[in-house]
């Protein structure tokens, strides 16, 4: 191993082959803290070269390779495990953006390019690039590819897959496989760059992408809308897609009881509506109470909460009057067909932000509340009313008293079907019951032919889980394709498939 080190040391600079405790431990422990690896050295080339030629000084050595990103997955897929046998090989410091092509609506980016850097230099183009996660701030490309991440604008302009013209990656042998083809039509055989998208970095280092630019969107429409049920929320999206088509950008459903946790726990988030006359004294039918002390502040604000909200936002590249006309024209017919209770239409930019972050801060206001149990599901938007509706009748029927705190993409039948302990119950006592739960939730999951990960993809968390839900012949071909490219098995083992 010492020779080894040696090598990777010749290649990338001692500064850049790290090995102290200290030094390593930013790299091994994963987002949410569940996966805590030993690595035998963390390692930061800086171009595609230096990637070759750490992945084959580690070919030849026999040792296996784990690569990194931003460390942001949510499924332990960057970390390494605890035998102080593997490298980590972290990409930040593949951080140029190559070329950026207005005419073609293209940027060709490395792979260590944070997500927002990337935004910012389309956006300085007067373009955009419309992958948008929360944690645009520290992810980065390679990632993105390669969880095939999704999003809030997902609805309108597809997952990372479907922005991406083409790909350069190292392969486990430490060739250089040149994709970078800005081509949108191109049918000369097999499309090589989709087996490395989504494929959590088993089957070879992405060092560098041509992504999809667009027309920056001018004006905004949007509208935050509170209404009873879900069916109720599949039935809008049907509206607004009717009378939206395109403009239709994002479609966000949570429910009562993430609204009440993010105004819990982000003071500056006030809540979106007044309550109906009458409402101050009795909860909302269908909306479960989280807190069982609430302040003076929290029962005025809370008591009352619709049991369903809707984020929807349509844009578009003209006029926002006419956007403002779009969003009024869906909500009155709506309103007329009885599938909303109440809405509130952005007036301003600052207005439009309010209304996002009721959204987008439903994750870490959950994560405010102790342990929990996720599930980041998909099935059929057809599908989803019924899905929820049965599922939390099985989960209240097993699992008495276990709070739901779902929300999710809805547009792209993407759901956080999340769960929080019973109140009163300890986090860390419901969470024992994951096997459980997980088993539950995804059993019916599969009932409506959907996903288990929608978003976050599989790594170590979901491994184990996997052969329940794919048939052996489509575990087989996946098995296939891995041995094909990495017949000893040392780009990322363990992670998506169960090594052996
Ligand atoms: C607050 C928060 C919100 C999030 N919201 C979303 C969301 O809305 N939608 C969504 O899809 N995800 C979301 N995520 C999950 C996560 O941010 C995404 O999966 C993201 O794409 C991971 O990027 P990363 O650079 O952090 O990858 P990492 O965590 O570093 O790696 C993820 C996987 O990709 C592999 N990998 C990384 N770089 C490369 C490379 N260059 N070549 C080959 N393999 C590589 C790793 O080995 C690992 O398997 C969220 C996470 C957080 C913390």
């Amino acid at each position: 191993m010492n020779a080894l080190l040696d090598t990777l040391r010749e290649a990338l600079g001692p500064a850049h082959v790290l090995t102290e405790p200290s030094d390593v431990l930013p790299f091994v422990v994963d987002w949410r803290r569940r996966y805590e690896g030993l690595p035998l050295a963390v390692v930061r080339p800086a171009d595609t070269e230096e990637v070759a030629a750490v992945v084959r000084a580690c070919a030849a050595a026999g040792v296996a390779m784990v690569p990194q990103g931003g460390n942001t997955g949510l499924c332990g897929g960057a970390t390494p495990d605890r035998s102080a046998a593997q490298v980590v090989i972290s990409l930040g410091r593949l951080n140029r953006i190559r070329a950026l092509d207005p005419d073609n609506d293209t940027i060709t980016v490395e792979a260590g390019c944070v997500l927002a850097q990337v935004q910012a230099a389309a956006s300085e183009a007067g373009r955009l690039f419309p992958l948008s996660l929360a944690s645009e701030g520290s992810c980065v490309v390679g990632g993105n590819l390669s969880t095939n991440a999704g999003g809030t604008g997902v609805l309108r302009y597809g997952n990372t897959r479907e922005l991406t013209l083409g790909l350069e990656v190292v392969l486990p042998s430490g060739d250089i496989l040149d994709l970078l083809r800005g081509l949108r039509k191109d049918n000369t055989g097999y499309d090589l760059k989709h087996l490395f998208i989504g494929a959590e970095g088993t089957l070879g280092i992405i060092t560098a992408a041509v992504m999809k630019l667009y027309p920056a969107p001018t004006a905004a429409g949007t509208a935050l809308v509170a209404c009873d049920t879900p069916r109720q929320a599949v039935a809008l999206l049907g509206l607004a897609r009717r009378h939206g088509g395109a403009r239709l950008t994002a479609f966000e459903l949570f429910s009562a009881t993430c609204l009440e946790l993010v105004l819990k726990h982000y003071p500056g988030c006030v809540p979106p509506f007044s309550p109906p006359a009458g409402a101050m004294s009795s909860a909302s039918a269908g909306s479960q109470s989280l807190t069982s002390t609430p302040s003076m502040r929290d029962r005025k604000a809370l008591a009352w909460l619709y049991p369903q909200y809707v984020l929807v936002e349509f844009s578009d590249a003209g006029d926002t009057a006419d956007l403002a006309a779009l969003t009024e024209a869906v909500l009155a017919e709506a309103l007329e067909a009885g599938l909303i209770r109440d809405a509130v239409i952005s007036a301003s930019d600052a207005q439009r932000k309010a209304l996002w972050a009721l959204r987008e801060n439903v994750s870490e206001a959950q994560a405010h509340e102790g342990r929990n149990i996720k599930h980041d599901v998909s099935v059929p938007t057809s599908a989803i009313a019924d899905f929820i509706e049965s599922t939390d009748a099985l989960l209240e029927a097993a699992f008495p008293g276990a709070r739901r705190v779902t929300f999710g993409h809805l547009g792209d039948g993407n759901l956080h079907y999340n769960l929080a302990a019973p109140v009163g119950v300890d986090p860390l006592e419901f969470e024992a019951r994951l096997d459980a739960v997980n088993e539950l939730v995804h059993d019916s999951v599969a009932r409506f032919r959907g996903s288990i990960s929608a978003e976050h993809g599989i790594g170590q968390l979901k491994r184990d889980e996997l052969p329940r839900y794919k048939s052996a012949t489509e575990l087989s071909v996946m098995r296939a394709v891995k041995a094909a490219l990495d017949p000893n098995g040392l780009m990322n083992p363990g992670k998506l498939l169960a090594t052996g």
